[in-house]
């Protein structure tokens, strides 16, 4: 199972969504966004979505109320 994490870009405001692993301690999460467009050093994470599931991504991305990047949420959809 993957482990998505929001993270805010500081150029742009936008969000997007990094996949990784769940670990003992949490999860990790690979340096580069779904969409390649952002590295985890040009954003912060949002706090409270980080680690979570698929299905709680899905939910998270839509109601979270800021410009969500659409390529990284149609990655949550398209791996059915
Ligand atoms: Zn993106």
């Amino acid at each position: 199972m993957k482990a998505y994490s929001f993270i805010k870009s500081t150029k742009t405001e936008e969000t997007h969504i990094f996949e990784g692993d769940f670990t003992t301690n949490g999860c990790n999460a690979e340096n580069k966004c779904i969409c390649k467009k952002v590295q985890q050093s040009e954003g912060t994470w949002i706090v409270g979505n980080i680690c979570l599931e698929q299905q709680q991504a899905r939910e998270k991305a839509a109601s979270i109320g800021r410009p969500v990047c659409g390529d990284c949420v149609s990655y949550l959809y398209a791996t059915y």
